[in-house]
């Protein structure tokens, strides 16, 4: 009996347990009748679970994210970049709520917010993504940008057509604009990303790249504005961007006074063509007449030289505030040269090269040390920092592809490159930066490269070579954005060659 009277809770819980499963299998026959319309949501293609409706699910996160919509000051936060809600028909499955996919979306994704992706692209390049709520912003801060390297003044009548013509000399801009692509285009932005919403730190972005602070220097005794930032590898130039406080180099630093060192990264690309007259000398040229009268090695000043001047007119392409390329497209005398005339016992000649028809010689230099190229000229760049890396020498340029490129002093030639083709670009360098080129041994332990030439150089390794003489043609060639003489001079080496070791110095010093 006792047996019997045991059985029988086991008995009635096996009937419950059929009838569970039995209302089950009721229920779910029911379901199988009656499909509902569910929302199936997925992370980054992976099925994470459905929900019952869509839109409650993107109420809920609107109203849990107000902290987000404070930081922003926006009405809407939305669901995640990578999230995917499909609608679906189901007939089993479990259904979460709101609340419980929120949190499983929030401890993987960030909530987005509406605004504008703003890409700055070009061929060969990193592009940069710029995320802003309102896209005048970004117009304001490339303005802010513009008038880092070009003066408001200036932009403004260029822009409104205003600007004063050029009676004598002077300058007018010709073009402004971005030479990367740019692309706006309105999306939903992950709270992760550095989203900008003020214009100050967007123009400070353009320009550095970064937000950080950047370094600062505490001004010493005997500081100028340009050894300052010379020793913290800017350009003066870059200084004064970063330092808008001073309005030229020859402001006066106080001791203690904590300026910018911050170097400049721009993330723009920002062209300027201008138009620009200037009055330089003409040179005179110097006239040798033989006197059988007089000994061999002998000579006389006849009648001493006179540099005349001449109007120069130039079209000179800046890059972010930096000459590229410089063209003299006209060259009118305002003052004729008196021609120095040399009387020589014996007639000296040497033979250069027919390549540039113009002929010339060097511009005249007053001192000991002769100049590399035809005038006129154009100082493009100057020994000094710019984009944090030091332009070890000057570029000079508008003297014309092809004109003659003259040794600096006597000299012997250490070494030359001539294979590389006569047009360069920045990115492709024949392998070789300095394209087609002259090293110099010349006295005073002066080394001296004379860069991106056409390659039908004129000297070679070994050779002496004189004060004056043609080494060879101003080209384009190697790692070059325009045809222009780099003059790079070394002090106790070549830095980059045999003997190595050489210290840059700025080519000024010579002259
Ligand atoms: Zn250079």
């Amino acid at each position: 009996m006792g047996k019997i009277k045991s059985l029988v809770p086991v008995f009635i819980s096996v009937i419950l347990a059929v009838s569970i499963i039995f209302l089950m299998g009721m229920q779910k026959s029911d379901d199988n009748k009656n499909p509902r319309e569910i929302y199936k949501v997925y992370i980054d293609g992976e099925l994470v679970g459905a929900i019952k409706s869509k839109k409650a699910l993107e109420e809920y996160i609107d109203k849990e994210q107000e902290q987000l919509k404070e930081e922003y000051d926006v009405d809407n936060v939305y669901i995640p970049n990578g999230i995917d809600i499909q609608k679906d028909i189901s007939y089993d499955g479990e259904i979460l709520d709101e609340r419980e996919i929120y949190k499983l979306i929030k401890s993987k994704k960030s909530f987005t917010i509406k605004g504008y992706i703003i890409n700055i692209a070009k061929e060969g390049e990193k592009e940069v993504n710029i995320y802003t709520l309102d896209k005048d912003l970004f117009d304001k801060a490339v303005q802010n940008v513009l008038n880092a390297f070009v003066s408001e003044e200036e932009v403004s009548n260029y822009k409104n057509d205003t600007q004063p013509e050029i009676k004598t000399t002077g300058s007018t801009i010709e073009n402004i604009y971005l030479s990367q692509d740019v692309t706006i285009k309105q999306a939903f932005i992950s709270t992760d990303e550095l989203i900008f919403t003020n214009e100050t730190d967007l123009t400070k972005y353009l320009l550095f790249g970064t937000l950080d602070a950047g370094e600062e220097y505490e001004v010493k005794l005997g500081d100028t504005i340009e050894t300052v930032a010379f020793n913290n590898k800017l350009s003066t130039k870059e200084f004064l961007i970063v330092n808008p406080e001073f309005t030229s180099a020859n402001n006066i630093l106080s001791v203690g006074q904590k300026v910018s060192v911050a170097l400049i990264k721009p993330q723009l690309e920002v062209v300027v063509e201008k138009n620009v007259v200037e009055d330089v000398d003409k040179p005179y040229e110097t006239i040798e007449k033989e006197d059988a009268n007089l000994d061999k090695g002998t000579e006389q000043v006849e009648v001493e030289g006179v540099n005349g001047t001449q109007r120069v007119y130039e079209k000179i392409q800046y890059l972010n505030g930096q000459p590229q390329n410089a063209y003299v497209t006209n060259a009118v005398t305002l003052k004729e040269p008196v021609n120095k005339v040399v009387v020589k016992g014996t007639k000296e000649t040497y033979s250069g090269g027919s390549y540039y028809s113009g002929g010339g010689t060097p511009a005249v230099t007053s001192g000991r040390w002769g100049w590399p190229t035809i005038s006129p000229y154009i100082i493009t760049s100057y020994f000094e920092w710019r984009w944090g890396r030091l332009h070890e020498g000057i570029d000079i340029s508008g003297c014309g592809f092809g004109s003659p490129i003259y040794a600096i002093e006597d000299g012997t030639v250490l070494s030359t490159v001539s294979y590389c083709a006569n047009y360069g670009s920045y990115n492709d360098s024949c392998g070789d930066y300095y394209g087609n080129h002259v090293w110099i041994a010349h006295p005073d332990n002066v080394y001296v490269v004379y860069a991106h030439l056409v390659n039908s150089v004129l000297v070679s390794p070994g050779q002496t070579v004189t004060k004056g003489q043609i080494i060879g043609y101003m080209g384009d060639s190697g790692s070059s954005t325009g045809t222009h003489l780099h003059l790079g001079t070394f002090y106790g080496g070549t830095k980059y060659g045999n003997p190595s070791g050489g210290t840059p110095f700025d080519p000024y010093a010579l002259y």
